[in-house]
């Protein structure tokens, strides 16, 4: 009991460090500490009755656009400065209905838009493992915290690649789930056809243990499917020290271009041995219309965005523009004032896609190719593969201020924008070093496959031990 009490403390205290706050690494950009501390009182009483919990006292930092009760959620933007949401997302219902102790929000790129954590209001965070470098985004801060030591467990927000890109540059595990498996009732919604909470954790089987305590139908979210969950943790420990006998994982040739970076590559290369010396059978398969994934999700993430932040005007939310004559003016100023450089691309390239005479040839295009990049992944699963393994990212971790066209930025999810599009689980999770920066590898699954994808994960990551992080 004492024990539960002291690691929660020690977690709250630690995320409240200015060292991990405004003034180091920049990964925190508000904590609770009393109300966390009763929280873990709460938690060490129920844990003493012995009930079942699978997450009691565990401390969770928690991306700034996730609804909290005794925190503002900002977006890590000006536009929402202070905002204090009167309900809690359910994730955050559902793990700490499980014993799980919320204790800090986590810095980000405004409003999930960006791949570096360098848009936010708050400034840019800072990688845990080179402070010199990007922990990549937008869910930045949440894959730093974990990184960093501050708390076990972070949530994120996905809507291209938000956990998954992060986890690989900050070297922590990092979870995607299925469209439609965790609720976003409370997740700030940025492109709705694409959005999911995401997980990060220092070990696949945490990271699945959290993705489970929050999956499962919802009535405050209709996009949530009501599919069965699986229990926890045993699909995770059951995976350990399985072998990979009777899978087979594709190796798709369009996420292994030229111009993969050749540290990216070897890493690669060494982690597709290891699953092969598993058991697994490895093929090469065709995802061919992955070239299009980026211009595809550059077309309908920023359509919905414009849609969906049209709300954030003045009147409902936020600091208001005060010295303006009309209530236009009034709109005008504080959008113009509130909202980032980044924020407001998006909206103009949203709102023209959208507009009469420019939608058919953008957004409605834009599905038809969407759904070649779904068939894709229904061909390649279809043919008897279980999953695929590909690299997270392009690159390591870029240097802060280093990548400063949007384009380029983009280029950033282009292996990870298509389990988005088309809605599978993935995983990305640390497969090796160089240079002392750590290298991401994927996985993905049909979709609700979960547990496949994470006793894959799982069995990779144990057989490379010390190897993922040397
Ligand atoms: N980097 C992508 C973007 O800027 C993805 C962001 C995300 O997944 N939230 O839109």
């Amino acid at each position: 009991m004492r024990n539960i009490i002291d690691m929660t403390n020690d977690a709250a205290v630690r995320a409240a460090d200015p060292q991990f706050g405004r003034d180091g690494l920049n990964i925190v950009v508000a904590t609770n500490h009393e109300s966390s501390l009763a929280n873990a009182e709460r938690v060490a009483l129920a844990y003493g009755r012995g009930d079942a919990m699978s997450l009691p006292g565990m401390a969770i930092a928690v991306k700034d656009n996730i609804a909290t009760l005794d925190m503002p959620t900002t977006c890590g933007s000006r536009i929402l400065s202070g905002y204090v949401s009167p309900y809690e997302a359910t994730a955050i219902t559902r793990l700490r209905a499980q014993g799980a102790v919320v204790v800090a929000k986590t810095n980000m790129d405004e409003f999930a838009m960006g791949s570096s954590t360098e848009t936010s209001a708050y400034g840019p965070t800072r990688n845990p493992v080179d402070p010199a470098r990007s922990p990549g985004g937008s869910s930045g801060g949440s894959a730093a915290a974990v990184a960093a030591g501050i708390t076990e467990i972070a949530l994120g927000s996905e809507t291209g690649g938000s956990v998954r890109q992060p986890a690989a540059f900050c070297g922590v595990v990092g979870v995607k789930p299925t469209y439609g498996r965790i609720s976003r009732f409370g997740l700030v919604a940025f492109g709705s056809s694409l959005d999911q909470i995401g997980v990060f954790a220092r070990s696949v089987r945490n990271a699945a243990i959290a993705t489970y305590a929050m999956a499962g139908g919802d009535l405050n979210d209709s996009t949530c499917a009501d599919v069965p969950v699986p229990t926890t943790p045993e699909p995770v420990e059951a995976y350990r020290g399985r072998t990979l006998d009777g899978v087979t994982i594709g190796i798709p040739t369009e996420y292994f271009p030229p111009s993969l970076d050749a540290d990216v590559r070897a890493r690669c290369d060494v982690a597709i041995e290891v699953l092969r010396g598993l058991g697994a059978k490895i093929v090469d398969v065709s995802l061919p219309h992955t070239e299009l994934a980026i211009p595809v999700y550059y077309i309908i993430a920023p359509a919905e965005a414009s849609s969906n932040l049209a709300r954030f005007d003045g009147v409902r939310y936020g600091p208001r523009a005060a010295d303006v004559s009309d209530l236009r003016e009034m709109y005008q100023a504080t959008r113009s004032r509130g909202f980032g450089a980044e924020v407001k691309r998006r909206i103009l390239i949203g709102t023209y896609v959208l507009s009469h005479g420019y939608y058919d040839a953008y957004y409605k295009k834009a599905q038809s190719v969407r759904a070649l990049i779904t068939r894709d992944f229904d061909a390649v699963f279809a043919s008897g593969v279980d999953a695929l393994f590909t690299p997270t990212t392009p690159t390591p971790a870029f240097k802060i201020g280093a990548v400063t066209d949007p384009y380029e930025m983009y280029m950033s999810d282009i292996f990870t924008v298509t389990a988005n599009l088309s809605g599978i689980p993935a995983i990305s999770l640390p497969i090796g070093r160089v240079g002392g920066l750590p290298i991401g590898g994927q996985i993905m699954t049909r979709h609700f496959d979960e547990p496949r994808m994470f006793h894959v994960a799982a069995a990779l990551e144990a057989a490379l031990g010390g190897e993922a992080h040397a």
